[in-house]
């Protein structure tokens, strides 16, 4: 008999079902692929359908079973409604990861009440509602995974973040209540803090922010941006047994940044 069968690694991840936000592209496809590769189901959801189809076609060909449920998690019901079908189609739910986000780039006294309302809608109460949907088949299945995505902006301040850093900051809040309303539960609930990661996200930043891309190689100890691969291995850690006696975190990916003084 194959003793890992017995005594699985606690980074395998076989048999369960993950729903990952955003993950047809950037960051999130890279927690998909990491979570897919260790055995997991994916489910995998995002507005766009055609990034949707492309993102699940990369991770049938890894071998990787997945879905893709298109929808909104900045409106409610929408978001309610991704996560009782990917429990439907895939069997259940141990492990989200509110990985979803937006960020508008504007001086505080110039943002409508409707751009705020964007961000923190689609960036934290998303979060919110979707791990409150969530919980009711985690605790069914005695137990969960949660991840949340914060920023070096859930730590730091800058001129141009005031939604997303309220949102990111909030995301650090939102973990340590839930982290600690359902541990009882075996639920552990995470909060991961990237640093500066090329994606399409923070290539329109550059676009809009100048000098920030040489600021960002100054400022990383590491003398790099990361990459969506960078977010696998703390995917895989936070979603498997590995994690078990961790919850209410927040932990930085970020090539040194936020150890820098
Ligand atoms: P991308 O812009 O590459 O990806 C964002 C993802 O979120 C896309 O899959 C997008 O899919 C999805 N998304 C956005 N709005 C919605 C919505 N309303 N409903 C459903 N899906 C939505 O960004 P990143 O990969 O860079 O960012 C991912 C997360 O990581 C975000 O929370 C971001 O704040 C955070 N982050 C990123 C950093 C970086 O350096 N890149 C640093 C720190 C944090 P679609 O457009 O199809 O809806």
């Amino acid at each position: 008999m194959n003793p890992a069968v017995k005594n699985p690694s606690p980074f395998d991840l076989s048999g369960k079902v993950a729903l990952v936000t955003g993950g047809n592209g950037g960051i999130g496809l890279g927690m998909a692929r990491g979570l897919g590769r260790a055995g997991a189901a994916i489910a995998i959801v995002g507005r766009d359908e055609a990034k949707n189809a492309a993102a699940l076609d990369e991770l049938k060909k890894l071998g990787v079973k997945a879905i893709a449920i298109p929808a909104d998690v900045a409106n409610e019901t929408s978001c309610r409604a991704m996560v009782q079908d990917a429990v439907d189609r895939l069997g259940g739910l141990h492990i989200l990861v509110n990985n979803a986000g937006i960020n508008i780039r504007k001086a505080p006294q110039d943002y409508t009440i409707d751009e705020w309302k964007r961000v923190l809608d689609t960036n934290l109460t998303s979060a919110f509602v979707a791990a409150q949907a969530a919980y009711p088949e985690m605790k069914r299945l005695r137990g969960g995974k949660i991840v949340n995505v914060g920023s070096m902006m859930s730590l730091f301040g800058a001129s141009f973040v005031a939604p997303y850093g309220a949102s990111k900051g909030g995301i650090v809040q939102l973990t340590k209540a839930l982290a600690t309303a359902w541990a009882a539960d075996n639920i552990q609930v995470n909060a991961v803090l990237p640093g500066w990661i090329d994606t399409a996200l923070t290539q329109r930043a550059r676009k809009e922010v100048s000098g920030l891309h040489d600021r960002v190689l100054a400022r990383t100890p590491a003398g790099r941006w990361g990459s969506p691969g960078d977010l696998e291995g703390i995917a895989v850690f936070l979603c498997g047994a590995a994690s078990d006696f961790i919850t209410g975190t927040a932990i930085p990916v970020d090539g040194g940044y936020s150890a820098q003084g």
